[in-house]
């Protein structure tokens, strides 16, 4: 019934899956246990994002919520790439904040969860957000104007093969987490992702560790989920999932648990919230050399691309720390500072060759 299947679906990149393989070889002993993965002590918003805010602004960083960077101004050479302004909308106004000497431009060029539509436990996501954030719009726009920007397009074209379903659920109900900890055979947190082979979205559970929000209640547990497939009509709600509430979704995978019996209680004790993600696997679409912009491109005096659609040699996308390498590759380059240090290939240690071939053959 379980296994641990990662993103990728026919129609993704079969290179990004060789790349995977490479980068984490050295982690394929401990894969159904995800032991060696680093994990926040509680959710990454309340564990890394809320402190690195608080330090951020103690140092004095202006930080502005609540806009949106609609164009970058360059200065008009072909030759040289030079920032000169950004424009701002916010609250209905727009205006260019200008770039002066010295100041440096990181862009995220796309996101993850660009169009992302969320549900609730009686409603279904919105089928498509046609409306993009801001980092893709903003993408497509400069690169039009230059080479070396890359191709936004390659990465939005095909929402069908990008987009997922992610959910979560919250639950009173001890039914659950303990049905999911007996076939896995390990405390909700402990384990890797359980993928639910029969089912036709492909659902993957992650039963997250207790607490995982600061003050969690003692009887309320969180699972985190998504499904490859969402297009397809579930395997018992005959519908596809895209067009699912919170509790269509919910029942569909207490009935691959067999939870039948338990069904109209666990429901009643439970909140489930679909949230389409449009792009989500765009990171993974076929692609050509080129596609994805260097976080530096040739000739830029003041100007980055950062994040998950930039190209970085050796590394994986969708992880964390693919963004945070991107950064550092854009800032070292462009402030002279030592580059990161470069991507561990277990491969090449014979200790860690002959751990996967001993994981491999059991
Ligand atoms: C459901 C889910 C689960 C995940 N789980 C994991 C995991 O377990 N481990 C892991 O390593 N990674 C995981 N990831 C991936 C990880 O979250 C992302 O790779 C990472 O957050 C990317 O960071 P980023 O800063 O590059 O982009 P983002 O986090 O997408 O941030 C980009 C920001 O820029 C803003 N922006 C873009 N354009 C503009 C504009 N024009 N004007 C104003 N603002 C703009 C966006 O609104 C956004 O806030 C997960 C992702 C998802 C969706």
């Amino acid at each position: 019934m379980f296994a641990t299947i990662f993103a990728f679906r026919p129609g993704h990149r079969a290179m990004e899956m060789r790349r995977y393989l490479h980068r984490f070889f050295h982690l394929l002993p401990t894969m159904a246990s995800m032991r060696a993965v680093q994990r926040t002590r509680f959710n990454q918003y309340e564990s890394i994002v809320k402190p690195v805010t608080a330090w951020l602004s103690g140092l004095g960083v202006n930080m502005q919520t609540g806009s949106r960077v609609s164009d970058i101004v360059f200065a008009p050479s072909q030759g040289e790439i030079t920032a000169t302004g950004l424009v701002l909308e916010r609250g209905g106004a727009s205006e260019e904040v200008k770039i002066g000497g010295g100041d440096l431009v990181f862009f995220t060029n796309g996101s993850l969860v660009d169009g992302s539509a969320r549900g609730s436990m009686n409603t279904p996501p919105e089928p498509i957000t046609a409306e993009r954030d801001g980092g893709f719009a903003l993408w497509q726009s400069i690169a039009r104007t230059r080479n070396g920007f890359g191709s936004p397009e390659t990465f939005t074209a095909d929402v069908t093969t990008s987009g997922w379903i992610s959910f979560t659920i919250t639950v009173r109900d001890l039914a659950l987490m303990q049905k999911l900890e007996v076939l896995s055979g390990r405390k909700a947190g402990r384990g890797g992702l359980m993928t639910l082979t029969a089912s036709n979205w492909l659902v993957t559970l992650a039963p997250l560790h207790h607490p995982h929000f600061i003050g969690q209640p003692e009887d309320v547990s969180v699972i985190w989920g998504y499904g490859l497939f969402p297009e397809k009509a579930g395997s018992f709600v005959n519908k596809p999932m895209t067009r699912c509430t919170g509790a269509e979704l919910l029942e569909e995978i207490l009935r691959h648990l067999g939870l039948d019996d338990d069904l109209h209680r666990v429901l009643g004790n439970s909140t489930c919230i679909p949230c389409f993600m449009p792009y989500a696997g765009s990171i993974f679409m076929p692609r050509q050399h080129g596609d994805r912009p260097a976080p530096v491109p040739r000739g830029s005096t003041n100007f980055a691309f950062i994040g998950q659609y930039c190209e970085l040699p050796d590394d994986v996308v969708f992880t964390v720390e693919y963004s945070v390498r991107s950064g550092r590759t854009a800032a070292a380059a462009l402030l002279g500072f030592k580059p990161p240090p470069p991507v561990y290939k277990g491969e090449h240690d014979p200790a860690t060759v002959v751990a996967t071939l001993k994981a491999l053959s059991s």
